[in-house]
């Protein structure tokens, strides 16, 4: 669907397009063959990228799907289990490329309303390999938790479910498409979120405003078989430093996530003091809107919405999503407030 201009479009913190300093870095980027390790940008992206999260090193992919399959590639071999959340991206979103491309077997963990897994439950998760079990290759975790509007999940907690996992030799990757938004909710740095667990995947494309790219991080080892699946999986790319380039500017736009969580919580609150929608406080830029009591569908929210120029995605049968992102600002948010209440009232 192409979105109109008068659109407030929040359906996802990847709508956003590039600023003209993010164009202009792109145009006078320099650059080489990144598959011989010839570009200059991309390497600097990777080492600045490594930096932000505190990892050796980092390895630059076209998109957060493929930094997570990488990362699962690399740790499981066939037939092991993929321990995870069952409302995780890896599980959920990702068309079933863990078993797919690596041939692994998910096993899920319910985690509760927050979708933070408790020691307990990666312990009962665990399988240990033995002549009729396959054995678990990898625990994932998420953070902040999309399914769940982006809920921050603190670094004792994500330490904690880690710590089980390693004691059993299970390595932990961290799937953190929006772990700056964690680190900034948070009030820790990104580093310190990703230090309990041995990789972690972030996307440059999402609230840091890149119009292309995530990260795969880890130590140099993994980041060199990284490297190597990267290439199966086709994102071995030539003069990448021309994407890479916008991709530095957006590591710059950490501090300002704080504006699109302040943005995310004053349209919470606005919807939720409408008659028919409930939308609990964000704890970062996803708002979850659920309209069961008014017994309107999402599906014809999202309609509804689209055709009073607020962009929305449908998250389950009475629940709605709503993301705040770089291109929307405190006036946006009070005009998709408006529109949406004149929606509600009408499908009420
Ligand atoms: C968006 C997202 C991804 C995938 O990133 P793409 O760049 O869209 O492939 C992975 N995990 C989580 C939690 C996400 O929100």
């Amino acid at each position: 669907m192409e979105i109109d201009e008068d659109t407030i479009d929040l359906r996802s913190d990847t709508v956003t397009t590039p600023s003209e300093a993010m164009r202009e870095a792109a145009r006078d980027a320099e650059v080489g063959d990144d598959v011989y390790r010839d570009d200059p940008t991309v390497n600097e992206l990777e080492r600045r990228a490594a930096d932000a999260v505190g990892t050796e090193a980092a390895l630059y992919v076209p998109s957060g799907t493929m930094a997570n399959q990488i990362a699962v590639h690399v740790h499981t071999e066939p037939g092991q289990e993929l321990l995870l959340e069952r409302e995780s991206h890896i599980y959920r979103w990702e068309l079933a490329g863990a078993s797919k491309l690596s041939g692994t077997q998910t096993r899920t963990i319910d985690a509760g309303d927050r979708c933070v897994p408790t020691p307990e439950s990666v312990r009962e998760g665990l399988v240990e390999e033995d002549l009729h079990r396959p054995g678990t290759g990898l625990l994932s975790l998420e953070n902040t938790h999309n399914y769940r509007g982006g809920t921050a999940i603190p670094v004792n907690q994500i330490t904690a479910a880690a710590e089980v996992a390693r004691d059993a030799d299970v390595p932990v990757h961290l799937d953190g498409a929006r772990v700056f938004n964690a680190a900034v909710a948070l009030g820790v740095d990104a580093s310190e979120i990703v230090a309990p667990v041995d990789t972690v995947t972030f996307c440059l494309s999402k609230g840091l405003g890149a119009p292309v790219g995530s990260i795969v991080a880890g130590d140099e080892a993994f980041v060199e078989d990284a490297r190597r699946v990267r290439k199966l999986f086709g994102g071995g790319m030539r003069q990448a430093g021309m994407i890479a380039a916008p991709g530095l500017l957006a590591l710059e736009n950490v501090d300002r996530l704080v504006d699109d969580h302040a943005n995310a919580e004053r349209l919470a609150t606005g919807l939720d003091a409408l008659d028919g929608i409930h939308a609990p406080e964000p704890d970062t830029n996803i708002v979850v809107a659920h309209t069961e009591d008014a017994g309107i569908t999402a599906s014809d929210l999202v309609t509804a919405c689209k055709d009073a120029g607020v962009g929305c995605v449908e998250f389950a049968e009475y629940t709605t999503r709503f993301t705040t992102h770089l291109d929307v600002d405190g006036d946006d948010i009070d005009a998709a407030i408006d529109r949406i209440g004149d929606v509600i009232a009408e499908l009420a």
